[in-house]
């Protein structure tokens, strides 16, 4: 897969020793699948936020990318990919763009990525990026995620990416009955849990892997 990050205007401008210092910081916080570190430490996540801020993207820390969203925190972004990868799934689903930064991390993962933003601009500005860097394997919509990409399923692996009361259950309908895997954050008595749900046959097993703090999962599309 050529992708070249390169390209990207502002690249290089943040130094490859800061990424590697937040891979090490990974690797100590428990991310052991190594194509997950690898991906994070190819991805650079400064592309994927403004300038004035891009002196933070290696922070281990959520940022804000407009209209009142953020890129997710790289220990949650690395802590969801590793739980996904280590299914080995080709065809994922992620529900909310956002700045685009898990999609691409993903990318270089799996054979092919869909992903579905309700806010237009934000749709159209990690297109824009997915464009010049050259990403080819990520298809996006702009679109409720709570309705999935019915046309494009069952996927092997969903991750949501925004925090609701309940997964939506068209999720859960479009995620293969052969040991498909989903993960989301899931609100509970005013607190946040990553959850995973995986689907054998009717089988549906869940599992909570600790507190979250996401943007909420909201109804609709915003122009
Ligand atoms: N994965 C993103 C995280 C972005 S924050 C990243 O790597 O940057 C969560 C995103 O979910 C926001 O951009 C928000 O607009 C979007 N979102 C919230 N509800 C949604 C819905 N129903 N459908 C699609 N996107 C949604």
């Amino acid at each position: 897969m050529s992708v070249d990050f390169k390209k990207f205007s502002g690249s290089g401008m943040t130094s490859d020793s800061s990424r590697l210092k937040l891979i090490s910081e990974l690797k100590k916080q428990g991310i052991k699948n190594n194509k997950v570190l690898n991906a994070m430490s190819i991805v650079p996540r400064h592309i994927f936020v403004d300038e004035a801020i891009a002196g933070k993207a290696y922070d281990n820390t959520a940022l804000p990318i407009g209209k009142s969203q953020t890129i997710s925190h790289p220990l949650i972004v690395a802590k969801m990919t590793e739980i996904l990868i280590n299914r080995n799934p080709k065809r994922i689903l992620e529900i909310g763009t956002g700045s685009g930064y898990q999609a691409a991390i993903l990318s270089l993962l799996v054979d092919k990525v869909y992903s579905i933003e309700r806010i237009e601009l934000l749709h159209k500005k990690a297109n824009s990026i997915f464009r010049k860097v050259g990403f080819k394997n990520i298809y996006t919509k702009f679109a409720d995620g709570n309705e999935g990409w019915s046309q494009k399923s069952p996927f092997d692996a969903i991750i949501v990416t925004a925090g609701a009361l309940e997964v939506p259950s068209s999720l859960i309908e479009q995620l293969s009955s052969r040991g498909g895997i989903l993960i989301s954050p899931v609100k509970k008595n005013g607190k946040q849990y990553l959850k995973s749900i995986e689907k054998n046959n009717k089988i549906i097993t869940e599992k909570v892997h600790g507190v979250v703090n996401f943007v909420p999962l909201l109804q609709g599309t915003e122009k």
